[in-house]
């Protein structure tokens, strides 16, 4: 079991599933969603997923789509802002930052994505596989490889 939690302890959630390899996504939509140089993205299973507490202090926000489905969705704690899991459209995933996991998911960082989006004040320095975009967005297809 994985589980995670928000900054103010009031949202707390766990997983039973594999969790997804986990990407540094550097697309601009991702940098704001995230406020970070990248935002740290994977899935887990909505299978074995469940909401500990704090479900109903969640806030859910749906930018409008870029060119096609899935929609851009980002859950967060309402009373301190965390990104938490959010569900994809039609997809048996939950969407993580796995920066508000407490235990270790057992995956790693495999790629970045959308480095043509790149921060011009950061750098990348680690030896992950760089990718200038993702043919069909973060979703599930492009985090299974
Ligand atoms: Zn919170």
């Amino acid at each position: 079991m994985t589980r995670g939690s928000c900054f103010c302890g009031a949202v707390k959630f766990q997983f039973s599933g594999e969790m997804t390899p986990i990407q540094y996504c550097h697309a601009e939509r991702c940098r704001k969603s995230s406020g970070a140089a990248a935002a740290v993205e994977a899935l887990a299973p909505i299978e074995g997923f469940e909401w500990v507490s704090g479900e109903d202090n969640l806030t859910h926000f749906e930018a409008p789509l870029l060119d096609k489905p899935p929609a851009y969705r980002k859950s967060f704690c309402s009373t301190c802002g965390s990104p938490m899991p959010s569900e994809l459209d039609g997809l048996p995933y939950m969407f993580i930052n796995p920066g508000v996991l407490d235990d270790d998911p057992g995956s790693r960082p495999f790629r970045h994505a959308f480095t043509a989006q790149k921060a011009c004040w950061h750098e990348i320095t680690d030896q992950l596989p760089q990718h200038e975009a993702l043919p069909d967005g973060p979703n599930v297809d492009t985090l299974k490889e």
